[in-house]
């Protein structure tokens, strides 16, 4: 076959342009895109090789060799890995619209250390070694195959493919250096980026400079497989960025062995920014799998539960056969022993900083507390401890607060945790379902996070204590205290008896069936009017937001409560009680509940209505 030109898919070739172009001052991360990748490929072929022996031909030890050519001013390096064949080489390497190309290129901050560091976060970091080169050649054979390829680019638009002379198995990339860019031919510089990048890769990477003799540029250990005591800082934060595909450092480093009826060993890290994928609707979880070393997969499913998918790092495991199939996984009873094992003591770290440290804690939980509220009601076995790790705002200050804060500092004669939902908190502090509990100092949990809903539909207490929504349900605040009385004169005189009940009649009368009921309460203190959902109904706002996703389609019908202190109740009871003024009265009526539903944050189902009747209100007010 002859050779071939082709285009690179247009998303790549803006990537390539802008590392072509690139003064970007940080290019050495080129280096460590190019061990990782020869690194995975290592991986593939060992694990391939279990099922596939012969694969491995008379080279069965794995490394990678990097070359320096001085006079040509060319960087080689090479592995013996999986390689790639015609199709993978012009799919990997140019064509197929890698969803990380776009991502990267709108993440972009302009500031140059930030984005190369991030590259390889986004699936793209081989081509950031056009940052370096003007042509890049990349032999390759893939294990098991005969042909070899060689791709051929100078990063700007397009690529050759054409059949080489054959070469072992494994991959080479050999790169003509950039005018200026002869920091790449040193030995001590390479050296240093060398052993930075790969020093807690287990796999050997020698130097040669020119014709010299090949020297170790690594130690070519697994870092876990290390005593923790001769790990550095610098080593697991290097360690933690090659294997999570991350730039910033861990928050949190879990290095353990666990020996006894089971053995593995964990290296677990937890980001301190969100990884983009936190959020993906698949949920997995990003842990490696190694078997005595050599890696089986990224992708056990079972190894670690969704909801700490925040996750990074390996799991080693000395039991598992090396053979292992992906169904076999699954089911296997030593990975459900691992996965117990490992959350157990994730869970009891995360425990000890929230005691220990809770300013750190609370950055953990400003990051990652939305996934791991989804513990609660996926991981019934451990919802107490997790329990314990939730924290909230609330109505007592900016402070994060924890359950049992919440319930250390309860009022006399309290039974209930209290809360309220909403989507965003600066809405839910001026809630008027939360005026009568502010105004006995009683604390309020402000939930507004959309999972919140979710396990708040199956858990329903904390240490004896019924988590109560405030907008749900009657509320009898009575045994919480007295509602102090304002400062600047007498307490507000309720409506009389009999005057509210007929108030409530014709605001029945006129409202029919938008309403299921209209009754007083002691919630509110200041607003005329709310909303709430009757005692066995769904919480409004889960009710809206299943709504929005189209999971529901039906409406509840809501009460309206009406605060019977309230100079404009008052004002209603008495003329309701006096007769006349009928059409006056249903137009407050409706005024009313939109007025409840536009705090509630719902839409009005008439607007035009709404609007017609204030006119005519305001128009009276005016005369
Ligand atoms: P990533 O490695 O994050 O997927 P890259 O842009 O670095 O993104 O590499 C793209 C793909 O090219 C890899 O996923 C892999 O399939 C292939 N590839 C790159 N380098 C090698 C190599 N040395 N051996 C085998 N395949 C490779």
């Amino acid at each position: 076959m002859s050779e071939e030109t082709l285009s690179f898919q247009t998303e790549v070739a803006q990537l390539l342009r802008l590392m072509v172009n690139s003064v970007y001052s940080d290019k050495e991360v080129f280096l460590r895109e190019l061990i990782s990748n020869a690194s995975d490929a290592c991986d593939k072929a060992r694990y391939l090789a279990i099922t596939e022996p012969e694969i491995l031909g008379d080279d069965p030890d794995f490394k990678v060799r990097i070359k320096v050519d001085k006079e040509a001013r060319t960087l080689s390096l090479s592995d013996n890995g999986v390689g790639m064949n015609r199709d993978g080489l012009i799919s990997d390497l140019g064509t197929i619209a890698r969803s990380g190309t776009t991502a990267f290129m709108e993440n972009m901050s302009g500031d140059s250390a930030k984005d190369m560091q991030m590259i390889g976060q986004f699936g793209v970091g081989f081509y950031s070694l056009f940052m370096v080169a003007d042509k890049v050649e990349v032999t390759s054979r893939q294990a098991g195959e005969d042909e070899t390829w060689i791709w051929t680019s100078d990063g700007l638009g397009e690529f050759t493919i054409d059949e080489a002379e054959t070469a072992g198995r494994g991959t080479t990339v050999l790169i003509h250096l950039k005018e200026g860019e002869d920091e790449w031919l040193e030995e001590h510089r390479l050296q240093a980026v060398l052993k930075k990048y790969s020093d807690h890769i287990a796999l050997p990477i020698t130097l040669a400079i020119d014709d010299g003799e090949e020297t170790a540029a690594n130690e070519a250990s697994a870092i876990w497989s290390r005593p923790k005591s001769e790990i550095t800082d610098e080593q697991y934060a290097e360690f933690y960025h090659h294997v999570g595909h991350a730039m910033d450092d861990p928050w949190l480093t879990l290095h353990y062995k666990a020996e006894g009826k089971i053995e593995y060993t964990s290296l677990l890290f937890v980001p301190t920014r969100q990884p983009l994928d936190l959020f993906d609707p698949a949920r997995r979880h990003a842990v490696k799998l190694y078997v005595r070393r050599i890696f089986i997969t990224d992708e056990a499913e079972g190894l670690i539960p969704s909801y700490l998918r925040f996750l990074r790092g390996i799991v080693d495991s000395e039991d598992l056969p090396l053979n292992i199939s992906r169904e076999m996984l699954q089911n296997s009873p030593l990975m459900r022993h691992m996965n117990q094992a490992v959350t157990r003591r994730v869970l009891t770290e995360l425990s000890k900083k929230a005691d220990k440290q809770p300013e750190e804690y609370a950055e953990f939980w400003e990051n990652f507390g939305s996934v791991l509220k989804e513990g609660l009601y996926e991981d019934h076995e451990r919802r107490d401890e997790l329990l314990e790790l939730v924290r909230f705002r609330s109505t007592a200050g900016s402070e994060l607060v924890s359950l049992k804060d919440y319930v250390g500092r309860m009022k006399e004669g309290q039974e209930a945790v209290y809360y309220i939902t909403g989507d965003d908190l600066q809405t839910l502090e001026t809630s008027p379902q939360l005026e009568g509990f502010r105004a006995r100092g009683v604390e309020v949990l402000l939930l507004s996070d959309p999972v919140d809903d979710f396990w708040l539909s199956s858990v329903f207490e904390y240490d004896g204590h019924a988590l109560t929504s405030t907008t749900r349900g009657a509320t009898d605040l009575s045994n919480l205290g007295e509602e102090p009385k304002a400062d600047d004169g007498p307490e507000a005189e309720p409506a009389g008896e009999t005057e509210i009940a007929t108030l409530i009649a014709l605001v029945k009368q006129t409202l029919g069936d938008a309403i299921k009921d209209v009754r007083t309460t002691d919630r509110l203190t200041e607003s005329a009017v709310c909303l709430v959902a009757d005692d066995g109904d769904m919480d409004m706002r889960l009710e809206r937001m299943l709504k929005a996703h189209k999971q529901l389609s039906t409406d509840s019908v809501r009460i309206l409560e009406i605060n019977p202190k309230h100079a404009l109740i008052k004002n209603m009871a008495g003329a309701a009680t006096k007769g006349g003024a009928a059409d006056d009265l249903a137009d407050l009526a409706h005024l009313l509940l939109d007025q409840a539903r536009i705090i509630e944050g719902e839409a009005l189902p008439d607007p035009a209505a709404f609007s017609r009747r204030m006119a005519t209100v305001m128009a009276k007010a005016t005369q």
